[in-house]
């Protein structure tokens, strides 16, 4: 393994490839960015190649615009309308930038090296490899919580990823032609058209609104006789749902629920999951059971297994399991050149796209700064190595050097949150209009919507959730599986 500043070989568990030698220059330093979610993209969107040799390394070689993935669950929009790959971003940049698709396992911040692994399902040539980093920008995100309770993952769907939302979808028009197929049981059919969702933050409330337009534009014409079983489901372990919301949100919600027949069941808390029905306790301490057709997991996030790993080699400053501990500057405590952002870090800010968004840019100005101090630093080393140059040319480039090492800590500017809550309402907790914007019909979609298409990164994919929604509108939704 070779670990010079800029060259690298890649390095197997087995065997070198001395082919394999990268691209880039010696005397520019790696960054390693781990991830494609919100806070890696908005990274890599703003970030000036030009002074580092850039490796990104990510499962997915995709960035999946999240605050719509509940649309994709019930066909109002198509899954590729919310992507944009990965090398859509690297590919504009000034340098090459490397792009792997592979799953980082472990980071080694002693000796600054990280791990990653190819879990590509076709046949070839994979391994382990193993490669040195000047700097890393730590952005994995983290991974759906079950608390431990037995069967989530074996019988309940998540809405994280792109397949859990064409998972749902199949499994729920699955539920749907059992129940309206021949001599089913009334009992049978009553399980079938029960979707349960549990947990009522933002994505569960908005999965249980999705699902309800499902039911009133498209069900209802397309399977007559079982479209009138279907009954929502939504349990919540606290006394209300959407808990970061404030009170008046938190009622409009509610009762535009009861509106449209979501059963809302507050302080109440899953215990263990089966194959067909959940075990729940009440607020009276009663146990339950409460038969579904299909369960939707939405109980927020934890940590995932490398940044766990991450954290137990930094045992003095890593001290929080919700995630890793950063300063001002979003750089990981006790790890020299780390820097850590988005859903995988432990900070006084929701673990949001937003914050992730903002970090993002915020660490790209960062870098923006490291690449001014390391060409200044190698500037000084020349002139000073010439020997010819004067004290005013070698007094000029300190004083640059000096306004590069100069930076201002990250500061979080909250725009406001917004959640679909079906039947054309949405909600939103504006800071400007003193947190409390609740209304239905026309003007509350349009600002929704409007919102949302603003924030996808391309023009591509404004195009295509516009004509998603134009085509629903005009032909309703598909409901093939
Ligand atoms: P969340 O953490 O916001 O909510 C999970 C809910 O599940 C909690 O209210 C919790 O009390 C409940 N819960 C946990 N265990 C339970 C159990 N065993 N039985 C019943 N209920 C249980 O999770 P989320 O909705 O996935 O959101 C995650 C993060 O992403 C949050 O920070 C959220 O603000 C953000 N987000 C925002 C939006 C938006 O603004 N539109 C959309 C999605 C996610």
């Amino acid at each position: 393994l070779v670990t010079a500043t800029g060259v690298f070989l890649l390095v197997t568990q087995s065997e070198s490839h001395p082919g394999e030698q990268l691209p880039q220059d010696p005397t520019k330093p790696t960054l390693v960015v781990l991830g494609s979610g919100w806070g890696a993209t908005s990274f890599l969107k703003n970030l000036d190649t030009e002074e580092f040799n850039v490796v990104v390394v990510s499962p997915r070689n995709y960035f999946l615009f999240t605050p719509l993935l509940p649309s994709v669950t019930v066909g109002t929009l198509e899954p590729r309308s919310l992507i944009q790959p990965t090398r859509f971003i690297t590919r504009h940049k000034k340098r090459d930038v490397l792009v792997y698709e592979a799953e980082a396992r472990t980071v080694d911040p002693i000796n600054k090296t990280v791990t990653f692994e190819d879990i590509s399902e076709v046949k070839g040539k994979k391994g382990s490899v193993t490669i040195p980093y000047d700097y890393l920008v730590y952005a994995v995100g983290c991974e759906n919580q079950t608390f431990g309770i037995k069967g989530v993952r074996e019988h309940a769907c998540f809405l994280k990823e792109l397949s859990d939302a064409d998972k749902i979808r199949s499994k729920l028009m699955d539920c749907i032609e059992t129940a309206a197929f021949r001599d089913q049981s009334q009992e049978e059919i009553e399980r079938l058209m029960h979707m349960v969702v549990v947990g009522g933050g933002p994505t569960g409330v908005e999965y249980a609104g999705e699902l309800h337009d499902f039911l009133i534009d498209d069900l209802k014409k397309w399977y007559p006789e079982v479209a009138d079983r279907l009954k929502i489901t939504l349990i919540e372990a606290l006394p209300n749902v959407l808990p970061a919301f404030s009170k008046q949100l938190i009622q409009y919600t509610e009762s535009t629920f009861k509106e449209n027949k979501i059963d809302v069941l507050t302080r109440t808390m899953v215990k263990d999951v089966g194959e067909t029905s959940v075990t729940v306790q009440d607020a009276n301490k009663e146990i339950r059971e409460i038969p579904y057709g299909l369960l939707v997991w939405a109980t927020g996030n934890t940590s995932r297994p490398i940044t766990l790993d991450l954290m137990s080699k930094l045992p003095a400053t890593q001290t929080q399991r919700r995630g890793l501990v950063i300063d001002d500057y979003l750089q990981l405590l006790g790890a020299k050149d780390v820097f850590a952002i988005g859903d995988c870090t432990a900070t006084q800010y929701a673990p949001t796209a937003q914050v992730a968004s903002q970090e993002g840019i915020y660490l790209a100005s960062v870098f923006a700064k490291l690449g001014q101090k390391n060409k200044y630093e190698r500037q000084l080393a020349e002139l000073r190595a010439s020997g010819t140059a004067s004290a005013d040319d070698i007094e000029h480039v300190v004083k640059k050097l000096n306004r590069a090492t100069k930076l201002t800590p990250f500061h979080y500017s909250h725009q406001g949150s917004l959640a679909y809550i079906g039947s054309e309402k949405a909600i939103a907790d504006l800071p400007l209009f003193n947190g409390n914007v609740a209304s239905g019909g026309g003007a509350a979609m349009l600002f929704w919507r409007s919102a949302y298409v603003s924030t996808l990164y391309s023009v591509r994919n404004r195009t295509l959730v516009m004509t998603d929604w134009i085509k629903v509108k005009l032909f309703g939704r598909d409901v093939s599986r």
